[in-house]
């Protein structure tokens, strides 16, 4: 997740360039944690009741610090699991668009010190 930042603006601002490109989601994207379950029904007679528990999946996301969740029926286990995939991507494409643009600021002074030739 560490991203070498580079010095000049020219080479920021393609790093910046390239990464906006990537800003484009290619599927939904779901800001949720899929997670496996195993849990008994409740029928007596059942398997799980002699241990060999149900696997359920789950989305579980946080809103105000209170966790969420909803089903996820496993013929659709595939497509939400790209979709929490591509939510990570773009969440992280976000955070080093948004350190790029800081450093750019941050080198705007120096840079113009450097045009005025100082050095
Ligand atoms: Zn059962």
């Amino acid at each position: 997740m560490n991203m070498k930042i580079p010095r000049h603006p020219t080479l920021i601002r393609r790093s910046l360039l390239a990464r906006q490109k990537q800003l484009q989601a290619k599927s939904p994207v779901l800001a949720a944690s899929l997670v496996t379950i195993r849990r008994a029904c409740g029928n007596p007679n059942c398997r799980c009741a002699r241990g060999q528990k149900h696997l359920g999946h789950y989305l579980t996301w946080k809103v105000k610090a209170k966790t969420h969740t909803a089903y996820v029926p496993v013929d659709l286990l595939p497509q939400v699991k790209l979709w929490t995939q591509e939510h990570r991507r773009l969440k992280q494409l976000v955070q080093q668009i948004s350190q790029l643009s800081l450093a750019l600021i941050q080198t705007h002074v120096t840079a113009k010190r450097r045009k005025s030739g100082r050095s």
